[in-house]
């Protein structure tokens, strides 16, 4: 198996810089996009799209059909895409996968159902024509333990992580939105804006026995820091 970590979204403003996660992984079963990153679209205005509560500027400087290109990836040939959450920077390009199956918790599902109408930016908005699986819980995708959804509630009822056991790597977990920062997770510190207190620090308490029980490396995905360290597609980690 292998694994690209494609850089999405470098923000307009530095200061609460976090990249946008999508990461394509490609194991003999076919290959998971983890997260679709915000909008392709946005690429033409240069300054970005208002994000809400004085958040960076949603920018893409770096489009996701072209990583794929890069990569000589077909999106249609794309079989799951797995969404750490419903919010914009994870769902941007759903409809870019015409033959794959969305993975996502029925929760989140539920929460996005029950967020449709209100006033948000309409590429926001969870929409899509591709059978979904609803997962309750964790879920082995390739059956084979390579590849784990881990249900982790926290900044929305169906927040997800996602563990990859590469083969020479070893085991990544890529934290969802449980986490944005180092820091954060150091200081074990619950944002005010979470869905849930106490459910994000029981999936902080999760996070730490997956990464105990795999010998996992956590990677942050909005972590800029931690991203900047990464090698970025169209190198693959294997
Ligand atoms: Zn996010």
């Amino acid at each position: 198996m292998k694994y690209a970590h494609l850089g999405l979204l470098i923000p307009a403003f530095l200061a609460a810089a976090s990249p946008a996660p999508a990461q394509q992984m490609t194991g003999r079963q076919g290959s998971l996009l983890w997260g679709t990153g915000i909008p392709d679209k946005f690429l033409h205005i240069p300054s970005g799209v208002p994000s809400v509560g004085g958040r960076p500027n949603w920018v893409v400087t770096n489009p996701l059909a072209k990583q794929l290109e890069q990569l000589d990836i077909k999106p249609s040939t794309i079989r799951y895409v797995g969404l750490a959450n419903s919010h914009i920077d994870h769902i941007g390009n759903v409809a870019m996968f015409s033959g794959a199956t969305i993975l996502m918790q029925r929760a989140e599902w539920d929460f996005a159902e029950g967020r449709r109408f209100e006033g948000m930016l309409d590429e926001a908005r969870l929409r899509t024509d591709r059978p979904v699986m609803k997962i309750e819980g964790d879920y082995d995708v390739f059956g084979d333990g390579t590849v784990q959804i881990i249900a982790t509630p926290s900044v929305t009822p169906g927040n997800q992580s996602l563990l990859v056991k590469l083969p020479k790597s070893g085991a990544i977990l890529l934290s969802g939105d449980v986490i944005h920062f180092q820091y954060g997770w150091d200081h074990r510190i619950v944002p005010g804006n979470v869905w849930n207190k106490e459910k994000t620090v029981a999936s902080f308490r999760r996070l730490a026995d997956v990464i105990a029980q795999n010998n996992a490396q956590l990677w942050i995905e909005h972590d800029k820091a931690q991203s900047d360290k990464r090698r970025l597609s169209p190198y693959f980690y294997q």
